[in-house]
């Protein structure tokens, strides 16, 4: 309880306030998000739904959800009543789901669309030229139950800081035209996830306001 006491204050202590701090609990027991809960954490980020699905009625329901990971149409259902934040949305066909289901339980469910910005091999995440047709697509515009709020992104696992650094570069600007192009004068274009243990300084650095954070809070899975 001391040394997680000690890694979420240190890390707490490094984020500048507009910063907020997803501690990714994937793999960890229900005792440990319980720590984390009374050490005054509230965003928890899953990569599984099944994983989220068991622990989300254990714990508080002021927790706020995230799912961090890829995410499965046919597994949407499962989150949509409590879901608080989806970083993975990377195709139409998921987002018409996620709008489907929400509708089912009268909520809007705020979303952001992963976009591709690493040089390794990744099946999941959009290029820029998809972002932006998704985002003109006339059956997103059609959407009532979803609430497109920014972007994520990852960038490749490398030691070479100006390689990441890039990538996050890439990913701010990117952000930029398109709350420029698409939601002037509308806030809630308003988060961009990006940074994890390895490279949240440097993803801060570049215009994070969302960081997803795991291993630096509760030690290697
Ligand atoms: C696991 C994971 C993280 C956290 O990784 P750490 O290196 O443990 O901080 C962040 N984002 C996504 C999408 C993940 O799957």
């Amino acid at each position: 309880m001391e040394i997680l006491a000690e890694h979420v204050n240190y890390v707490m202590q490094e984020l500048p306030p507009h910063v907020t701090l997803v501690a990714v609990t994937k793999t960890r027991p229900v005792e440990l998000l319980e720590e984390a809960y009374s050490l005054g954490l509230r965003d928890f980020g899953e990569n599984r739904v099944q994983e989220m699905c068991d622990k989300q009625p254990l714990l508080p329901a002021d927790v706020r959800w995230h799912q961090i990971g890829h995410l499965q149409t046919n597994k949407v259902k499962y989150i949509a009543p409590f879901v608080h934040l989806i970083h993975s949305v990377d195709s139409l066909k998921l987002l018409a789901e996620i709008n489907r289901q929400a509708a089912k339980y009268e909520r809007v469910i705020e979303v952001l669309l992963q976009v591709y910005i690493a040089k390794e091999e990744s099946k999941f995440g959009l290029d820029d030229d998809e972002v932006i047709e998704l985002l003109n697509h006339h059956e997103t515009a059609a959407m009532q139950n979803i609430r497109i709020c920014g972007l994520m992104g990852m960038a490749t696992f490398t030691d070479n800081d100006q390689v990441v650094r890039n990538e996050f570069a890439s990913l701010k600007k990117l952000f930029e035209k398109l709350r420029n192009d698409f939601f002037s004068g509308n806030e809630e274009f308003r988060w961009l996830s990006m940074g994890m243990s390895g490279d949240y300084h440097i993803a801060i650095e570049e215009g994070s306001n969302m960081v997803r954070i795991g291993t630096a809070l509760f030690g290697e899975r």
